[in-house]
């Protein structure tokens, strides 16, 4: 068969976290990447602010003290193992890429350079610790970069703008995927012995996104269909600041170099919500705060975004205020020229986007949805798991946005996601290699493309008169509107309805282009379809979930509940109905406390 590929791993994904997974996988067994974007398009491309990791460069640090923010930062909904996994790794991994090359900004003294964050401190102080490591605001674009070269240099086998649609799993075991090419449209069977899904994330869901249209949830949406359970979902970050009504990010960065967000009155509400790291309290909080100035008529101008202002008078007045300093013991003062070094990408978003020139004018900002902290369940290295016991399922690995390990809880901590992609991508890669030399090749079901020939047959012979364009912007605009920061029961049992009806409704979209090559239509199709069925156990998931935790808020709940719901929660799809379990938190060292930044 013409079609037919083999080789022991197979890396669904050529962002940092599949790129870092095929380096160590591709070191001791035949590896091929596969990636519906050309690698060095993926999302990890566009991260801004920088890569967290307690080297202590600029203030006294500790991996410890990260392991507990991030502790904290989840909400107490974090794996406890897996972070102190995933902090434990940070500075030995932030090495290991400047060692490959990676050009990180840089100290005076020519140490790598850290700025702070929101929700990383000093666990003695409280006060925001400069933690993050970064290469201007471009520091994703660096990773994808530096990563890209090492796999080239390593002859990984790469199939670019190979789309996989259907994982394929045998006697309980993974055996491979299906993939069309999208230049040709013809199907492929990669049969291999271990798969790893590094697909990313699925903020298309929402209408106001940071996320590039190509972050439809495949992963998720794939093995759901295949019987994997998905966990965590109802979490979703919304990060505080996209640009007005574009839902484009502006780093968390902007903040940690000194700026602040203003109210209508001209005020620095953070000081109320957050006394002591303010703009710099993690991200649930600051949105939340954002929402509650903009619902007592405090948005600027009244409407629904508020000023994020990084001019240097403003940022050397609250610095002033805050008695912030620098290194070495003098005031911190910053010129517009050092801000547009330190943010030339967010300088160039302002005035392109908004026409605004942030050196000299405040820019608009409203939270966006941001980042999936729910995903493929996995454990530390990797491994599929399907039910609350934890049962590995042979061969499949997740990785990066794709996986819930869980290393963010409830709610991730900016900087957390370059770190869990390059941890957990690597020992993903690592354990895939290891299982692959333990195992043979599991058989191939009988009619390996039967599923994804059926999914494709049915886009494409509906007779309807739905346009999936209007299906996606009702999608988008019920999950903003109920399943967004603040939810009710109300709200929230009115998405799952609706989302149920627009995917019946989906069922009648007529294809408009029937051609097999180069169908752009056909695939966007099917990722809606991905999107519909994340929506709905995303909803379903938040509906059930009777409290108030890190990203998830509901006004009829506004407590944490610890005695019920320190628990994630597995939702699965069988036979179209959604159902749910729940599998207990691990706790090593941090009991549970009330979060106070
Ligand atoms: C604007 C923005 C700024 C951010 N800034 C930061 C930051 O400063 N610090 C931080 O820690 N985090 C940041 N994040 C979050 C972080 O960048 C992402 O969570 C992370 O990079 C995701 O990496 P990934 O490898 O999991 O996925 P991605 O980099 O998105 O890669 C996904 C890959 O999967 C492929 N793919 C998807 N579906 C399929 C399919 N069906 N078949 C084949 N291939 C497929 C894509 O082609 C792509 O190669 C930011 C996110 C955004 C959106």
């Amino acid at each position: 068969m013409n079609n037919y590929h083999q080789y022991d791993i197979i890396v669904v994904g050529a962002g940092g976290a599949g790129l870092m997974s095929a380096l160590y996988a591709s070191k001791k067994a035949s590896t091929a990447v596969l990636s519906k974007l050309y690698p060095t398009r993926s999302h990890t491309g566009t991260a801004q602010g920088g890569v967290g990791a307690a080297l202590g460069n600029i203030e006294e640090d500790h991996p410890e003290w990260h392991t507990f923010d991030t502790v904290k930062g989840s909400d107490y909904l974090g794996d406890q193992d897996a972070i102190e996994f995933m902090c434990s790794k940070a500075v030995p991994i932030v090495y290991e890429l400047e060692h490959m090359g990676l050009p990180f900004s840089r100290t005076p003294d020519g140490t790598i350079a850290q700025r702070p964050f929101g929700g990383h401190t000093n666990n003695i102080t409280g006060m925001p610790v400069p933690r993050a490591c970064y290469s201007a605001d471009r520091t994703g674009h660096m990773i994808l970069q530096t990563l890209y070269q090492q796999c080239i240099k390593q002859n990984v086998r790469f199939y670019d703008e190979f789309q996989v649609l259907d994982v394929l799993i045998e006697n309980g075991v993974t055996a491979g995927v299906v993939a069309i090419e999208l230049a040709t449209g013809e199907l492929h069977v990669f049969h291999a012995k271990a798969v790893i899904f590094a697909t990313g994330g699925h903020g298309r869901v929402w209408e106001i996104t940071s996320n590039a249209y190509t972050y439809s949830g495949d992963g998720v949406a794939i093995t759901l269909r295949r019987g994997i359970p998905a966990e965590d979902m109802e979490f979703f970050q919304f990060h505080p600041t996209g640009i007005y009504k574009m839902g484009i990010l502006i780093t968390e960065g902007v903040r940690g170099e000194g700026g602040v967000l203003i109210n209508d009155e001209g005020e620095r509400f953070m000081n109320t919500y957050a006394p002591t790291v303010k703009d710099l309290a993690s991200r649930d909080i600051v949105s939340r705060a954002m929402y509650l100035e903009m619902r007592d008529g405090r948005g600027i101008n009244g409407k629904r975004y508020m000023y994020l202002d990084m001019r240097p008078e403003t940022v050397n007045k609250y610095a002033a205020e805050d008695g912030r300093k620098r290194p070495d013991g003098s005031p911190y003062i910053v010129t517009g020229e050092e801000m547009l070094s330190k943010l030339p990408d967010i300088v160039d978003f302002a005035r392109t986007y908004l026409g605004v020139d942030p050196v000299t004018q405040p820019m608009p900002v409203q939270p966006t949805a941001h980042y999936a902290m729910g995903g493929i369940p996995t454990d530390m290295y990797g491994r599929v798991v399907i039910d609350a016991e934890n049962t590995v399922l042979p061969g499949m690995y997740a990785a990066g946005e794709v996986g819930c390990v869980s290393a963010h809880g409830a709610n991730r901590l900016g900087t957390n996601s370059l770190l869990d992609i390059l941890v957990f991508g690597k020992y993903a890669g690592l354990d895939a290699v290891e299982y692959s030399h333990k195992t043979g090749f599991e058989t191939l079901p009988a009619e390996p493309l039967e599923f994804t020939q059926q999914q494709l047959e049915e886009l494409r012979s509906s007779k309807g008169d739905e346009r999936a364009s209007d299906i996606g912007e009702e999608m988008k605009s019920v999950m903003n509107d109920y399943v967004g920061v603040f939810r009710t029961e109300d709200g929230m049992s009115k998405a799952v309805e609706k989302v149920r009806q627009l995917k019946e409704r989906f069922k009648q979209v007529q294809l408009g282009d029937t051609s097999r090559i180069f169908n752009t239509e056909l695939i966007s199709n099917w990722e809606l379809g991905n999107l519909l069925d994340l929506a709905e156990v995303t909803a379903v998931s938040a509906l059930a979930r009777k409290e108030s935790r890190g990203a998830h808020a509901r006004e009829d709940f506004p407590k944490r509940d610890d005695e019920n719901w320190m628990s994630h929660t597995l939702v699965w799809m069988r036979d179209g109905k959604v159902e749910l379990d729940y599998k207990p938190v691990v706790i090593t060292k941090f009991e549970p406390m009330e979060r106070v930044y």
